[in-house]
C-alpha cells in the first residue's frame, strides 16, 4: 500500500499539512494505522505537489520521507491551498525511483495510486495497445501506477471530466485485471476526486486521505468503491 492525501482550502505549511500531525504523512512512513490492503511501511519514497499561481511544483525522492532533512525545511516556508502529497511502498518487482513516486503530473493536474494492478504487466497489455506509443514510450516508470496515470491522463487529454476519467479506468483496469486495487487520487487545484477500490479512505473538509491524520471527529471512512469530488467548501460521495 501507500498512503496519500489531497487538501484543498486555506493556504497551509506542507509541514502542517504532512509533518506535524500526529499521525501525518510522516508518522504513516513507518507506522500506518490502516493496512487492510496489505503491505507495512511506506518507506520507498515520497512525494508531494502543490499548486502556485505559476503552476504546479512537485518535491519527490525515492528515499523515505523521514530521511529527508532538507525536507523539513522547504516543508516550513512553503505554503498553498491546494497540496497532494504520497508516502509509497513499492509493489514487489516495482523500481524504486524518484520517477515512480507520486504525484505524477500534467499541465494542471497531480495524481497518485493507491494499489496495484493485478497480473501485471500481462493482464493490462490489451489495455496498453489502446495508448499512444509516444504515451508508452514515455510512462514516468515502469511501474502500474505510472500506467494507471497514463490511462488517466489520455482520457483528461481527450477532453473526459475528471469523475469520468477515474471511473472509466477503473472500470477497464477492473475488467482487465480483476482484484486489482485502484484507490486513485487526482486533482487540478480547483477540484479533488478520489476513488475507493480497495483501499482505504478518509474525508473531512479540505482533505481526502489513506487515513486520518489527527484527531478531528469530522474525518468520515469513505466506503469501498466510491467516487469522492470535493472543492475547497465541501465533498460529495457517490458510488463508483
Ligand atoms: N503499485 C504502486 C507502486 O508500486 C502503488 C503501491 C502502493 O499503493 N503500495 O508504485
Amino acid at each position: 500500500m501507500c498512503r496519500h492525501l489531497a487538501y484543498l482550502g486555506p493556504p497551509v505549511s506542507l509541514s502542517a499539512l504532512v509533518l506535524e500531525p500526529p499521525h501525518a504523512l510522516l508518522r504513516q512512513s513507518w507506522a500506518p494505522r490502516d493496512m487492510r490492503g496489505g503491505g507495512t511501511i511506506n518507506a520507498d519514497g515520497f512525494g508531494v505537489g502543490w499548486h502556485t499561481p505559476d503552476g504546479p511544483v512537485r518535491y519527490r525522492r525515492a528515499s523515505p520521507m523521514w530521511s529527508d532533512a532538507g525536507f523539513v525545511d522547504l516543508a516550513r516556508v512553503t505554503t498553498s491551498g491546494s497540496v497532494l502529497a504520497a508516502v509509497r511502498s513499492a509493489t514487489v518487482g516495482m523500481p524504486v525511483t524518484e520517477g515512480a513516486c507520486a504525484p505524477f503530473h500534467d499541465g494542471v493536474w497531480l495524481f497518485s495510486h493507491n494499489g496495484r494492478v493485478m497480473g501485471w504487466p500481462h493482464s493490462v497489455a490489451k489495455l496498453a495497445e489502446r495508448l499512444p506509443a509516444v504515451d508508452l514510450l514515455t510512462l514516468d516508470a515502469p511501474t502500474d501506477a505510472a500506467f494507471l496515470w497514463a490511462l488517466v491522463r489520455h482520457r483528461l487529454r481527450g477532453g473526459a471530466d475528471p469523475a469520468a476519467a477515474l471511473a472509466a479506468t477503473v472500470s477497464e483496469v477492473d475488467s482487465a485485471a480483476p482484484g486489482s486495487r485502484l484507490n486513485l487520487l487526482l486533482t487540478d487545484g480547483r477540484r479533488i476526486h478520489a476513488t475507493t477500490a480497495g483501499h482505504s479512505l478518509w474525508t473531512r473538509p479540505h482533505v481526502v486521505a489513506s487515513e486520518p491524520f489527527d484527531d478531528d471527529p469530522a474525518w468520515r471512512p469513505v466506503p469501498d468503491r466510491s467516487l469522492v469530488v470535493a472543492d475547497a467548501t465541501t465533498y460529495t460521495v457517490e458510488d463508483l
